[in-house]
Parts: C-alpha cells; sequence; structure tokens
C-alpha cells in the first residue's frame, strides 16, 4: 500500500522507572512517534522499520496497526532484536540506559530499502538518530533521501541530536550534508545550537535555507516555533498550557506538521497546528499516550481564538 508520508527510523520500547522503582514499559523512537502523531492527525503515513522477531517487534506492530500506520514497509528480523531502552529517576534527574547496539534496525544497510514505496510517497522522513544508530544506517538514510530526491519525494529531517550515539563533529558533517538534500528541515533549537554554533533563531533558521531546504520549521520550546520559507518567516508563539512532561513534544510537533502540510500544502498553517498538537502533548506524560488526535487540535485551535 502506498502512504503520503513515509518514516524511517528506529522504534524502541521504553521502560520507564516509575515511584515504587518499577519499570513501566511503554513505545518509544522518535519516528515512530511522529508516524503515529501524524495519523492521529489524519494523515496516510507508514513505518519503514526493522524490528527484531521477538514480543517487542510485535507489539510495535500491533501499536502501528491500532493507530492506523500502515506496516506493509516493515521488516522483523530473524536474528537481532528490537531497540530498547531504560529511563531511571534519580538524584540527578532522569538517566537513559540505551541498549541497541546490534538491533535490527542498526543492522538495515542500503540493500534493504523498499525503492518503489520511497518512490510512492509523497514525503520520507527520517532524523539525526536514523543515521546515528549506525555506519549502515547512516548509509542507509543517506540512499534512501537518493531514491526519494530522484523520484520527487519531499525529503523532510529532524535533526534530534543524541550526543551518546555520535561525536559532535560526526553529528555536523553528516546531519548538514543530509540537510543540504532535505526539503523540510526540522531542527530543534538545542540541537541547532550544538549543530550550528549559533544561538539567533533567524540565523539558525538561515543557515538551514541556505543549506537548501526550502521550507525550516525551528522548534523553540515554551516559546514556540519559527516557519521560515525563503521569502517569508512567521514567529509562532508557544500555546500557554500547564505541561507536565514535554517527551516527545518534539515528534508530535513533527508528525502533525507534516501531516498539516500534506492537507494543505502551507507550512505556516502547518505550524500553527503543530504548535497546538504538540503543547496538548505536553499535558500527559510519556510520548504517545498524550498526543492528540486531529478533533481534539481543532477544538483546542476554536477555544484558544474565541
Ligand atoms: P524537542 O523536543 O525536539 O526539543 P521542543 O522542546 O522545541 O522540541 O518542543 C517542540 C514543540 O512543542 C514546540 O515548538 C512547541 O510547539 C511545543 N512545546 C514544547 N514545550 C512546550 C510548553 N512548555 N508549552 C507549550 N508548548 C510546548
Amino acid at each position: 500500500m502506498s502512504v503520503d508520508l513515509l518514516c524511517f527510523g528506529e522504534p524502541m520500547l521504553e521502560f520507564n522507572q516509575q515511584s515504587d522503582g518499577n519499570y513501566l514499559p511503554g513505545h518509544g523512537g522518535d519516528t515512530s512517534n511522529c508516524a503515529i502523531a501524524a495519523a492521529r492527525s489524519g494523515a496516510s503515513v507508514g513505518m519503514l522499520a526493522h524490528v527484531g522477531a521477538d514480543a517487542f517487534g510485535d507489539s510495535f506492530l500491533s501499536l502501528w496497526e491500532v493507530e492506523g500506520v500502515d506496516t506493509s514497509t516493515v521488516t522483523g528480523s530473524a536474528v537481532a532484536h528490537t531497540g530498547i531502552y531504560f529511563v531511571s529517576h534519580g538524584p540527578d534527574g532522569h538517566q537513559f540506559s540505551y541498549m541497541r547496539a546490534g538491533s535490527a534496525s542498526s543492522r538495515v544497510t542500503p540493500q534493504d530499502l523498499p525503492v518503489a514505496d520511497i518512490e510512492a510517497a509523497k514525503i520520507l522522513h527520517v532524523s539525526g538518530i536514523s543515521q546515528a544508530i549506525s555506519n549502515t544506517a547512516a548509509d542507509a538514510v543517506f540512499a534512501a533521501i537518493d531514491i526519494a530526491r530522484a523520484a520527487g519525494t519531499r525529503v523532510s529531517y529532524d535533526t534530534n541530536l543524541r550526543l551518546k550515539l555520535w561525536p559532535l563533529a560526526r553529528a555536523r558533517a553528516v546531519t548538514h550534508a543530509a540537510m543540504a538534500m532535505a526539503d523540510i528541515a526540522l531542527p530543534g533549537k538545542d540541537d541547532a545550537e550544538h549543530l550550528t554554533g549559533l544561538s539567533d533563531p533567524d540565523a539558525i533558521v538561515d543557515f538551514y535555507l541556505t543549506l537548501g531546504a526550502k521550507v525550516v520549521a525551528l522548534t523553540l520550546g515554551s516559546d514556540g516555533t519559527l516557519v521560515a520559507t525563503s521569502d517569508r518567516r512567521e514567529r509562532i508563539a508557544a500555546f500557554p498550557v500547564k505541561a507536565v512532561d514535554a517527551t516527545g513534544a518534539g515528534d508530535t510537533f513533527d508528525g502533525a506538521f507534516l501531516g498539516e502540510l500534506l492537507r494543505t500544502d502551507d507550512p505556516f498553517a502547518a505550524g500553527r497546528y503543530a504548535n497546538a498538537a504538540a503543547a496538548l502533548s505536553t499535558l500527559g506524560y510519556g510520548a504517545v499516550a498524550p498526543m492528540p488526535t486531529r478533533s481534539a487540535v481543532d477544538r483546542f485551535l476554536e477555544e484558544r481564538n474565541k
């Protein structure tokens, strides 16, 4: 089945420590979160992912099916496991422990790509994490980008910098090269500061436009977002909400933004919609559970615009 938006990256099972010390399982992984947010916004979306032949891989397949995310480009590995990570809460705050080395997604190579599905999509979404997990995964993302560009499929890229996965110099080299081939740049402000050495949002946006992106949506946390094209830019304030957990707010922003961009072809309308969806996603704990549906976002926008 062909989909409008294809999200390529590693889904990861999360085990989040609760106050009683036990670990609560949940679903994570930036591009999977983005796909679910897009599906809840009503987009036609699929996952391009590699999972292990284990209970966690099955759990992701069930989740995506329930959420309406197409799984025809999900591959099960017979030899590798689904990636997992633990979130522990100590006196110094959150601590992330990743068990992803050798995971099914990290073993992906350029030869594993579903070429016709990438060509048939309208947007291919990838991230810095999709590339950071291994050298072959970095190569596979570049190959997927090449296939997309040759077919007129737009490429969307979120920096999602994780310095635990690769050193800054390599992250810079790879993400700048990928961003230069992207149509839609979705950097977060903290990432972009590290990667570009710039701190002024306008300068960061100019940096990515100059690299080649046609649309940049720079997310600024509780300061909202700055959306820009070569001839227009708009600072969209965040919706004041009582945020309890911003985990996954950036991923929700991406999915909602891409879903609305597909629907309206207007990056500024997409920025307003995604700002509302991301604000709503901060009202509950975890990444997936609080992601809003389109009707919840529309209701919220109606209320706030009264
Ligand atoms: P990332 O998680 O990628 O660093 P951000 O922290 O920039 O992403 O957040 C992404 C988007 O989520 C922001 O652009 C904004 O729309 C929304 N958001 C994040 N934090 C808040 C908040 N405290 N209140 C309202 N909206 C928020």
